[in-house]
């Protein structure tokens, strides 16, 4: 046997073994492949095999593996601290990166709260809605409304919003908040939205206003609740509503943040501001672990001249140097390049590569926006059967449901994009 089989083999039995994967039973069902390192947009595996990654592990590696630019901010970062607690302390990397990322957002949202990972700054979002109702005399504002199909992470907070049926409200149900839901708009990314998807929304709100906080949703672009993109302008009339019933709005970028959807951030599609944004995912060019929630002047005063004195969240590794340093890196190295033009280019390449499935009789929709793109059946995958297939065609595609769909790092070449694509459609077909 050689070292790279038995490499391969003793990690997959070991990890069959100890370790539990992402919503998988464990020991998993399927094959988990085990990956030694990574280098531009490829992955490589232990038995020596390279896959070009279509998922940029799961929407984050926006530059590709082993950046020397991102690898630079790390080991200067690491030489000075990697860690540092952050109450009563401060540090550059976490400034610089508060202002960079106010300079970037729309011009209301002031200040920057760091979290570890999105779900938690969604928890955080979700909390500081509640304290500023508390806090101004409306405590009985703690109801939270959401789009079905949402998602917006695993936390129980997180959770309670995510789509009722889809996310894992069968499993929890009587731990969860009760949040109320709302269709997901019917008007696609070209459409202007008719009156009718603000119906439901508005009556809800109208209804109930004095118990609602916030209304949450994913702007444009609905990710692990289903890859489906909507109207621009249902964000205009959404924030319109919010401000007529009182109610905030918090907008999850976690996804779409950084040029996802061809612009930095997928409210511009919309022009529209709101109270509270979640980052996250991209923020560190998929590099390690870090999210922001970012909210406007008026939410923090309110919430810091309350009685409660202070906005009640803080954790350990909050604000992490070395996250922070690398976030930087990460979001100049973008500005310093034509990201627009190269998201716009692989959103045409996108288009033209999948095109083709649209003929295929498993297919109900071929459909992208910047550098997203997805190939919808009519009936879920099978990831046993699917996910070999991708390997074996030299591509990590990992699809979910009915959705077979790529995020590509943005540094993705023209020739890798097509026999990603490729690939993608050959698979399908073969289904
Ligand atoms: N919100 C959205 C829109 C997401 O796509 C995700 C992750 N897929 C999250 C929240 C949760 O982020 P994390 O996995 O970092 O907790």
């Amino acid at each position: 046997m050689s070292d790279d089989t038995s490499l391969w083999n003793d990690l997959q039995a070991q990890d069959r073994e100890h370790v539990w994967h992402p919503y998988s039973a464990t020991p998993p069902g399927g094959e988990v492949f085990p990956v030694v390192s990574a280098n531009g947009v490829r992955l490589s595996l232990a038995d020596g095999r390279e896959l070009i990654d279509g998922m940029a592990s799961w929407w984050c590696a926006i530059h590709g593996y082993n950046h020397p630019v991102l690898n630079r901010a790390v080991e200067e970062q690491l030489a000075k601290m990697s860690h540092v607690m952050f109450g009563g302390l401060t540090h550059p990397a976490a400034v610089k990166l508060a202002q960079l990322l106010v300079k970037l957002t729309p011009e209301s949202l002031s200040k920057v709260f760091f979290s570890d990972s999105g779900s938690v700054s969604v928890e955080v979002a979700l909390k500081m809605a509640i304290q500023f109702w508390q806090a101004s005399d409306k405590p009985r504002k703690q109801k939270m409304v959401a789009l079905r199909s949402g998602y917006h992470g695993d936390t129980f907070g997180a959770m309670s919003v995510c789509d009722p049926v889809t996310g894992m409200h069968h499993l929890f149900g009587d731990v969860l908040n009760r949040q109320y839901f709302v269709s997901a708009p019917t008007a696609g990314f070209h459409q202007d939205c008719p009156d009718t998807d603000m119906e439901e929304i508005s009556d809800l709100l109208t209804a109930h206003h004095e118990e609602i906080a916030a209304v949450i949703v994913e702007p444009v672009v609905q990710g692990a609740g289903g890859m489906h993109f909507y109207s621009p302008d249902y964000l205009r009339k959404l924030r319109a509503l919010c401000d007529a019933f009182d109610v905030l709005l918090i907008f999850d970028e976690i996804a779409t943040g950084f040029g996802r959807t061809g612009k930095m951030f997928a409210l511009e599609h919309a022009n529209v501001e709101p109270d509270l944004l979640c980052l996250g995912k991209s923020l560190t060019g998929g590099y390690m672990t870090l999210a922001a929630t970012l909210c406007n002047d008026r939410i923090a005063e309110v919430i810091s001249n309350s009685e409660a004195g202070a906005f009640m969240h803080g954790p350990t590794f909050m604000g992490n140097p070395l996250a922070c340093a690398t976030a930087i890196a990460s979001i100049e190295l973008l500005l310093s390049q034509p990201w627009q033009r190269r998201i716009q280019r692989l959103n045409l390449q996108l288009e033209e590569g999948l095109s083709p499935a649209r003929k295929l009789p498993q297919v109900a929709d071929v459909r992208t926006l910047g550098a997203i793109g997805v190939i919808e059946l009519h009936e879920a995958v099978d990831m046993q059967t699917i996910q070999p297939m991708f390997v074996e065609k030299g591509v990590w595609i990992r699809p979910f449901g009915k959705l077979v769909y790529t995020m590509p790092p943005y540094t993705m070449n023209e020739k890798d994009l097509a026999t990603l694509t490729t690939a993608m459609v050959e698979v399908v077909a073969s289904l």
